[in-house]
């Protein structure tokens, strides 16, 4: 018999977003040991709303350590609100001042990066102004943390609808040569937006051939992180309601695809699913384990 070639399977470590209220380290620490995870994501400002909190020293470094010590990457949400295509100058104004503070937070806690949704031109008329508007507020961004080496910036196709930017994978691309392919700006797949985006992902081979477009049009090494949800709606709905891993209508065998792919080789995996009780998303990150190839 023949020895061959063999690959190890390639490690995705699994973890969730993770709520901080009462405190970074105090707070998300001891849910990060209850849910099992290996990745983290937290917010840094409101998820609704504009201010931008400076942050308690004290508590970021117990969490910069905690989650070091620990082996889990931390990862940076930015605030929903976010969108650098908006026809309001004041939003895309504070939407660049929020991706920046984002990635200063980022810097002094350990993140990898800061997922930030492509956003939307909200009006018809408004298409290639947003995406001049994406060229103008994320260059020199991008161009900052990249040379204090801090997180990268991650982009997130949204769930499709009122003028995305991106949605499709296939948006993607003409969404990085806006700032020409620039090495800072990786992107966060979301399974349930490409789902209400019009992706099949529930067909067999679905995901596998939306992971195969993804990376035909971003090139390799750009997926940088995963946000695996299940969904509460159809194929195509543009709805954004997650659902736990294999009780939505994704289903568990496109979930199986995903920890296979080898796009997602060594690429951190998080769940936004709803929570339990006590054990936080402990039930959702074991199943994503054991689909694990
Ligand atoms: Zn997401």
């Amino acid at each position: 018999m023949s020895v061959g070639m063999t690959t190890p399977a390639a490690h995705r470590p699994v973890g969730s977003h993770t709520p901080t209220s009462g405190g970074l380290a105090r707070a998300a620490l001891p849910y990060v040991d209850a849910a099992g995870s290996e990745v983290v994501q937290v917010y840094v400002s409101n998820s609704r709303g504009w201010a931008l909190p400076p942050g308690d020293p004290a508590q970021d470094g117990l969490f910069r350590h905690g989650c070091a010590e620990r082996g889990v990457a931390v990862f940076i949400h930015a605030s929903l609100l976010v969108n650098l295509g908006s026809p309001t100058p004041a939003t895309v104004e504070r939407s660049a001042e929020t991706l920046a503070h984002a990635l200063r937070r980022g810097r002094a806690i350990g993140a990898r990066g800061v997922v930030f949704h492509a956003g939307s031109a909200v009006d018809a008329g408004h298409a290639d102004a947003a995406m001049r508007q994406v060229r103008e507020s994320l260059l020199p961004l991008l161009d900052a943390t990249a040379a204090e080496d801090g997180p990268l910036l991650l982009v997130e196709p949204s769930a499709g609808g009122g003028r995305s930017l991106a949605s499709r994978v296939e948006q993607l691309g003409p969404y990085l040569d806006a700032v020409d392919r620039h090495p800072a700006l990786g992107v966060c797949f979301d399974t349930c937006h490409a789902w209400a985006a019009g992706h099949d992902l529930a067909a067999e081979g679905g995901m596998t051939a939306c992971l195969d477009a993804l990376v035909a049009t971003v090139g390799p090494g750009r997926l940088r992180l995963v946000h695996a949800n299940d969904s509460k709606d159809l194929c195509g709905s543009t709805r954004d309601r997650h659902e736990n891993i294999g009780k939505g209508s994704i289903g568990e065998p496109a979930f199986a695809e995903l920890m296979a792919h080898p796009a997602t080789a060594g690429v951190p995996i998080v769940v936004e699913t709803p929570t339990e009780k006590h054990v936080g998303h402990a039930t959702d990150i074991a199943t994503l384990r054991r689909l694990l190839p």
